[in-house]
């Protein structure tokens, strides 16, 4: 569905009254996934990293400065915008924020119509029809498309986001941290609501999120990404169960885990996480890692196969077994 190659995202950093760039920053370096018809491919990595930035740039919210974007077979990458239009129909996003992603000014029933009316869908009775149905997939009553954003709560607020990113029947949505500003009683529901309709209306979705427990419960495949690069790829399962790179590891070990008779090893990172403006040299999370040596030094590692379907990018994942403890979320 998706076929992401090689993309490349620099910003200039700019400093100074007249505003010259004064380096780049490379926000995301080099990043390649697909995403299969129907699947929940997780996007996690710790804030910074570049994950929120891939989701921009696969649906073109932001310019990539390289690479390729492929969707349903097409290239899309420098498709002008008359063009995309038609295909924005099949790609959605659901923002982080639900109290600033909907227009305080439309009412629901207004803000759910304005895609069908836009993309030639339904208008009068038919919409009004479809508007009702909406809500009532994501949980809500036909009777709210009355109201204003302001009168629903958060979660309420996030389900209207799922309503509008659902209202023209797409096939891809990129769910950006969809729960993470949500109070901790209403991500479940939410997270069920979004894999239920994935079940049902057999949608595929690109969800970035920096927390692994969260990642874990709706991913059928995981990529994790250190300052602008994924270090490695694999299905949930053994992403979750066996980590083949350093970093995943410390990650995972930083998941709490509901048994207090599995106790875990930590695996705590020293140092914050290197500017994006100059990424070290050689393997990127060399300055952080407890296996690094002169090599990782020197040369920057590709991601390789280290089992069917399970890709990471480390000189020396063989021994990366070495840092885990027990099994953490799934423990
Ligand atoms: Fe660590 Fe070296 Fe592997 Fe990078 S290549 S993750 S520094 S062991």
């Amino acid at each position: 569905l998706l076929e992401v190659r090689g993309l490349v995202k620099h910003f200039p950093a700019r400093r100074g009254a007249f505003g010259g760039a004064t380096g780049w920053v490379r926000a995301v370096d080099g990043v390649s996934f697909d995403v299969r018809p129907g699947e929940v491919l997780g996007l996690v990595g710790e804030s910074g990293c570049g994950k929120t930035t891939t989701g921009r740039c696969v649906l073109r919210l932001v310019e990539p400065s390289g690479g390729t974007i492929r969707f349903e077979g097409e290239d899309i990458t420098r498709l002008p915008r008359r063009r995309l239009r038609p295909l924005r129909r099949r790609m959605q996003i659901v923002f982080q924020d639900p109290y600033s992603s909907l227009n305080p000014r439309l009412s629901v029933g207004s803000m759910l119509a304005e895609p069908l009316a836009i993309h030639g869908i339904a208008r009068g009775a038919r919409a009004r029809e479809r508007v009702a149905e909406l809500l009532t997939m994501v949980g809500l009553s036909p009777d709210h498309a009355r109201r204003y954003p302001h009168e629903f709560s958060g979660g309420q607020r996030q389900r209207l986001g799922v309503a509008r990113a659902l209202a023209v029947e797409p096939r891809l949505i990129v769910a950006d941290e969809p729960v993470s500003a949500l109070d901790v009683s209403i991500r479940a529901q939410i997270l069920n609501l979004l894999l239920d309709l994935q079940r049902r209306l057999g949608l595929a979705y690109l969800f970035v999120a920096h927390d692994l427990a969260v990642v874990e419960h709706v991913s059928d495949r995981v990529a994790v990404m250190y300052l602008g690069r994924i270090v490695e790829l694999a299905d949930a399962a053994s992403l979750y169960e066996a980590p083949r790179h350093p970093y995943t590891v410390a990650l995972l070990s930083a998941v709490p885990v509901p048994d207090p008779e599995r106790p875990r090893a930590r695996l705590v990172l020293e140092g914050d996480v290197p500017s994006p403006l100059r990424p070290p040299e050689g393997c990127r999370f060399h300055p952080r890692c407890p296996l690094a040596r002169e090599r990782c030094r020197r040369e920057e590692p590709e991601l390789a196969e280290v089992a069917p379907g399970h890709v990471t990018a480390c000189h020396f994942a063989d021994e990366v077994a070495g840092l885990r403890g027990p099994s953490p979320a799934r423990a």
